[in-house]
């Protein structure tokens, strides 16, 4: 028996095009290959179990070798097998019209790579890197007949009677002339350890040679020898498709290092994903320690497909703010071969997007309540996940509203209502504002820090990448009429201005006056100075920034808020004490002498918040070094 025959397609010679757009995916065609043989073997696993099938199933392992001679692949399995019949249905038609579909897509597409490295070439993608391709195969049904199919990659080919006596199939590549890269075993093991390396069916790589005990020498001591061993490429039961009940901590932690090997630190916590409805999502999610903003994207979140690798490009599915976390994610709902914004709009996609927002904001609750030390401890290295989520997700923020932690210079942790709780009653203003005071840099804002700290306020740390942002969330959601401001926004008594007043001992001429000589010392555009009621033991000058415009300009440079705010220069506030005896002796000095006074106390404001720098230093410590 041979029969030739002729696929029906309209575009002749559509591989000559599948090859060159995805000559830089070609790999592939391995993965493709693979996965169709473990399918069939676990098609025949499944109908044994339902007694569908009687015979023997024998070792379902399956082979990947190479003949670098013969310039060949084949890949074997021990799977349903095809009849003659069922290749013709479902290669020539089936896979071939997947092919062509393919094309279709790739016509449409704006960019190659919405389509490169996608699902959806199947089988066809053997003619990617080989001339031609043979399939030898015996059906697992009574009385089949082995089959053998050849094809060169054109619309015709032969099919005949075929030599296979086992149940299975063997698909053999004819590697072509820009393919021969692939007859090599460190490239082959390269690509099957990429994508084969959780299959759910053992995939045999050759051989490879170990050592094992080998009695003992004269001495007693253990001999060992090397030994050949059959090289098994996969973990066919990795833990993410285990129930979460069979896995002890050290399972995870092994997972872990399983997928990422060269990894130094551990995670600090996981997250076993797990629904079947309303689609089908299987994973573990772990959260690292980020040290640093580069360390983030090394160790990303793989992506598969029912156990095979398909990518680490999870955007899209995985919700922004969760990109900085590693593990896997499984699932045959998410669509895989259109292009992105088909994935965007996809409600299966969102879905799963909203449901590991949720598990997150679940399991991060569920540590907290269980045991709030080690939660705050994890702190700093989750709080930056949580404030992005928070910033970025209204229904992960209102869940997290409960968790998040605000810490102070003391290095004590409160919840948003503990925080409320604990300071709404002496950091009140006259108008009923709760002041929040923070700072982003304790060692530079000691001076303004000091002042806070000795009328028993209480100062927030939010030095992170996030926390201008946050300042603002905090105030929205933290409790009822808060205000948060940084501690150098003003001077102490304005940070949270209370209704009983400090007289001015100055007459309004003074202050005119006083106004004057500071104008004339300081000569800056960028300065505007104010004469105040302070106590007269509070510092003579102090140089602040207004918490609204210092907040919009740093918001414009982290890329939110109104960006033309960022080409704004920097306006501060000069108060000047009026009632400290400095002002007195400035008004009663000379005119030269009372410039140079006012010009030092103001130096002196700048240099308390780093402020004073190049020149203007050189001046300063000049100036200091004649006055002592
Ligand atoms: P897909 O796997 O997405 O269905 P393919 O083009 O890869 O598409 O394969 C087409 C069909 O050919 C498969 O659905 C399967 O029925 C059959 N097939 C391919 N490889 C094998 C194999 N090794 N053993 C048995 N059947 C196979």
């Amino acid at each position: 028996m041979q029969e030739k025959g002729s696929i029906s397609i309209h575009t002749e010679n559509i591989f000559p095009v599948i090859k060159k757009f995805l000559y830089s995916d070609n790999e592939i065609f391995l993965r493709e290959l693979v996965s169709n043989a473990v399918d069939a073997s676990q098609k025949i696993k499944r109908l044994s179990s339902l007694g569908q099938f009687q015979g023997e199933l024998g070792d379902l392992v399956v082979d990947v070798k190479f003949d670098a001679e013969a310039k060949t692949i084949t890949i074997s399995d021990r799977g349903i097998g095809m009849t003659a019949e069922e290749i013709k249905k479902y290669i020539n038609q089936i896979a071939f019209s997947g092919a062509t579909e393919f094309m279709e897509k790739f016509k449409e597409a704006n960019d190659a790579n919405e389509i490169i490295g996608r699902f959806g070439l199947g089988f066809y993608s053997a003619f990617m890197v080989a001339d031609r391709v043979e399939i030898d195969s015996l059906s697992f049904q009574d009385g089949a007949v082995a089959a053998h199919w050849t094809c060169d990659g054109s619309t015709s080919y032969e099919i005949s009677e075929g030599t296979r006596t086992t149940r299975g199939t063997d698909v053999i590549l004819h590697v072509n002339e820009e393919s021969l890269e692939f007859l090599a075993e460190a490239r082959l093991g390269e690509i099957l350890n990429k994508y084969a390396r959780f299959l759910p069916i053992p995939v045999r790589f050759g051989t490879k040679t170990t050592t094992e005990p080998d009695g003992e020498d004269e001495e007693g001591k253990p001999k060992s020898k090397s030994v050949e061993v059959d090289n098994f490429i996969n973990n066919t039961n990795p833990a993410w498709t285990k129930a979460p009940s069979e896995l002890k901590d050290e399972d995870y932690l092994a997972f872990y290092r399983e997928l990422y090997p060269y990894s130094m630190d551990e995670p600090l916590f996981w997250i076993h994903l797990n629904v079947d409805y309303p689609f089908n999502l299987t994973g573990i999610l772990y959260f690292p320690k980020v040290k640093t903003e580069m360390e983030i994207q090394r160790n990303k979140i793989q992506l598969y497909s029912r156990q095979v690798f398909i990518t680490e490009e999870v955007k899209d599915i995985v919700p922004e703010f969760l990109m900085l976390l590693q593990g896997v994610i499984d699932s045959p709902d998410i669509p895989l071969n259109v292009s992105r914004s088909f994935l965007q709009a996809d409600s299966n996609v969102k879905k799963i997007n909203n449901y590991i927002t949720k598990k997150v904001a679940d399991k991060l609750n569920e540590i907290f309540k269980a045991d709030r030390k080690s939660f705050e401890a994890k702190w700093d290295d989750i709080s930056l996940f949580i404030k992005y989520g928070m910033l970025s997700d209204e229904k992960f923020a209102e869940k997290a509203n409960d968790f998040c932690l605000l810490k102070n210079a003391k290095g004590e942790s409160y919840t948003f209502k503990e925080y409320y709780e604990k300071v709404k009653d002496l950091q009140v203003d006259k108008d009923g504002n709760i002041v929040y005071l923070y700072t982003n840099d304790l060692a530079q804002q000691d001076g303004f820090i000091s002042a806070v700290t000795a009328k028993g306020y209480d100062i927030l740390v939010l030095d992170g990448q996030l926390d201008t942002h946050f300042a603002a969330y905090v105030e929205q959601k933290g409790g009822e009429k808060i205000q948060a401001k940084r501690v150098d926004a003003d001077v102490v008594d304005k940070l949270i201005p209370k209704d009983e007043k400090t007289e001015l001992q100055l007459s309004e001429e003074e202050v005119t006056k006083t106004s004057g000589i500071f104008d004339k010392a300081i000569a800056r555009a960028d300065m505007k100075v104010e004469v105040e009621a302070l106590d007269a033991d509070a510092l003579p000058v102090s140089v602040t920034i207004d918490e609204f415009m210092r907040r919009m300009k740093d918001m414009a440079k982290t890329g939110g808020g109104m960006g033309f705010y960022g080409t704004i220069p920097d306006q501060y506030k000069v108060t000047v004490n009026g009632n400290h005896p400095l002002v007195k002796r400035i008004l009663e000095s000379g005119e030269e002498e009372g410039s140079q006074l006012a010009k030092q106390a103001f130096d002196l404001a700048l240099l308390s918040r780093g402020l004073l720098t190049g020149a203007d230093l050189t001046a300063f410590v000049k100036r200091s070094v004649e006055l002592i």
